[in-house]
């Protein structure tokens, strides 16, 4: 029997001892970049002619590798071998599936700061970032684990006399697993680990800037011995590699995490019957966000202003559960604005290889650009009162940036930045405020910093979000305890991290047999 579920404990980076471990497992990562990674199908390494460079955006010159490229008749041949090798996967006992989730956690777990380092150096996270990554990472092999033991137990039935039922939840088929570039390692790990747990086959697509990562996972399942064509590791250009994925008659599911308009794609090419198909394709997509942190007249504004502060520039703003709007009550407006202004200016950006960085740079040249056209659009929509430039100019850096004044429905309080931008809207009551927060098309995250009862028993009520958090950042979702996933524009609400996640991803079937 394995312990409950608990989540991952974070490294103290206060202890001087954690840095310098930190600062080795970085030396060992840049030891390794430049090194050439090849497709895996059915276990075959397949180096093509054609690769994709994965860069450090804090320093565009550092290669961080040099990565295969599949194009459709390789898409083709992941999942023809998928296909082929769901007709034993599926028949695995579900606990010896678990295991390998466990024994992968377990080595994770043991060289936690090398994953970690891969991270700061592909992704631009901080030590802090991305060791809390890691932990997630851990936390859905862990979680996802123990989650199919439970669902293959026998499952509670109202009894009948003459008959013995069973419920089984059966796997679907082969899976188009589709994760973004901001959770490089967590959200593709946990995506990857829930579906084969259940007893599918998966293609997995990493996203196109940090495949290395990806790469480094796949590595991890070899190493515990996975059998070969359970994960197809399959990188390649997302509209070329990810239409064929996602039209193909033997997909039987695509679990997608990623920006709105990608995923909306998704749902619509999977919703059309292509001629071999055999059943109604399921789509799981996790989507964008545009969360506000709701400030009230009576609440603690020291930490209204560290919880914005936080949720709008940890990673730079590039969490799809990040702050990008701040709805504060009139009265204490001035006041919490002036704060969390204080408290940005002092964030450290500089390289995340270092210590002391609190924000490293943003993804890449395109969201640099996006970024950067955003925040002359909020020049126009708001007064300015922090940031607004770059940084070093050999990386993409972007200092944390305040517009305030800004009208609930400006484009830069509806449209996602994904930067390390944030929006301060100035609100006439409560209701208003709250009225604010729920008139955009997503529905992600959202806080409410107050200290009137009633107000937050109204906001349970009437904040139309998938997590909803009160006093505390909008950030920061803990596997098991804060299951993630939004409404509307946002996703299916799947719940990543909860216990009904794995039901996704399994049928379930019922035997009846009667003496
Ligand atoms: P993206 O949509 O650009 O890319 C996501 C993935 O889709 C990548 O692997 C990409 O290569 C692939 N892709 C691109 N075109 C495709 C196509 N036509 N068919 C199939 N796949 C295709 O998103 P991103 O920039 O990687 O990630 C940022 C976005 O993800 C933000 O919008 C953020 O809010 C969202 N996000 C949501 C959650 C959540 O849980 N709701 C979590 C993390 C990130």
């Amino acid at each position: 029997m394995r312990t409950e579920f608990k989540n991952e404990a974070f490294v103290n980076f206060k202890e001087e001892r954690n840095h310098e471990l930190y600062e080795q497992a970085l030396k060992k990562a840049e030891a390794e970049l430049g090194k050439e990674y090849p497709l895996i199908i059915g276990g075959e390494r397949i180096a093509t002619d054609r690769t994709a460079v994965s860069i450090n955006p804090a320093n565009h010159s550092q290669v961080i590798g040099i990565v295969s490229q599949a194009d459709t008749n390789l898409a083709e041949k992941a999942i023809q071998v998928a296909a082929a090798t769901f007709e034993t996967w599926k028949h695995t006992d579900p606990n010896a599936r678990a295991r390998y989730l466990y024994r992968a956690a377990a080595i994770l777990r043991r060289r936690k700061h090398e994953f970690s380092a891969i991270m700061t150096f592909e992704a631009g996270k901080t030590r802090v970032e991305a060791d809390v990554e890691t932990a997630e990472a851990i936390d859905f092999l862990e979680f996802y684990a123990r989650e199919m033991q439970r669902l293959s137990l026998p499952q509670p039935l109202t009894a009948s006399a003459e008959e013995e039922n069973e419920l089984y939840y059966i796997p679907l088929g082969v899976g188009v697993v589709i994760p973004p570039w901001n959770f490089p390692l967590a959200i593709m790990a946990g995506m990857t680990a829930a579906a084969i747990v259940t007893g599918n086959t998966v293609v997995l697509k990493p996203a196109s800037t940090t495949p290395v990562i990806a790469a480094k996972f796949m590595a991890l399942l070899e190493e515990v011995g996975l059998p070969a064509g359970v994960v197809n590791f399959l990188p390649g250009p997302g509209g070329e590699v990810g239409d064929y994925l996602v039209d193909h008659p033997l997909t039987r599911f695509i679990s997608f995490t990623g920006s709105r308009d990608v995923g909306l794609r998704i749902n619509e090419r999977a919703a059309k019957t292509n001629p071999g198909q055999k059943w109604i394709k399921r789509v799981v997509a996790e989507m964008g966000g545009k969360d506000a942190i709701v400030v009230d007249s009576e609440a603690d504004l020291d930490l209204a202003a560290d919880m914005i502060t936080l949720s709008a520039f940890g990673f730079s703003g590039q969490k799809c559960s990040a702050c990008s709007r701040a709805i504060i009550h009139e009265d204490v407006y001035d006041t919490v604005l002036e704060r969390v202004v204080e408290r940005a200016g002092q964030l450290k950006m500089m390289n995340p290889a270092d210590a002391d960085a609190n924000l490293g740079p943003v993804i890449d040249e395109k969201a640099y650009n996006k970024i950067l056209e955003y925040i002359e659009i909020g020049k126009k929509e708001g007064r300015l009162v922090l940031g607004g430039s770059t940084g070093d100019p050999n990386g993409y850096f972007i200092e944390p940036t305040i517009f305030a004044d800004v009208d609930a429905d400006a484009r830069i309080s509806q449209e996602e930045i994904f930067g390390p931008v944030v929006a301060f809207t100035k609100a006439a009551s409560f209701d208003e405020a709250l009225q604010f927060a729920n008139g955009t098309d997503y529905g992600l995250t959202g806080a409410v910093i107050s200290r009137n009862g009633a107000n937050l028993e109204k906001a349970r009520r009437e904040f139309h979000v998938g997590n909803l958090y009160f006093n505390r950042k909008c950030t920061g979702a803990l596997v098991g305890t804060h299951p993630f996933g939004g409404f509307n524009m946002s996703g299916t609400d799947s719940k990543a991290g909860g216990r009904d996640y794995l039901l996704l991803f399994t049928q379930g079937k019922l035997v009846c047999d009667r003496f």
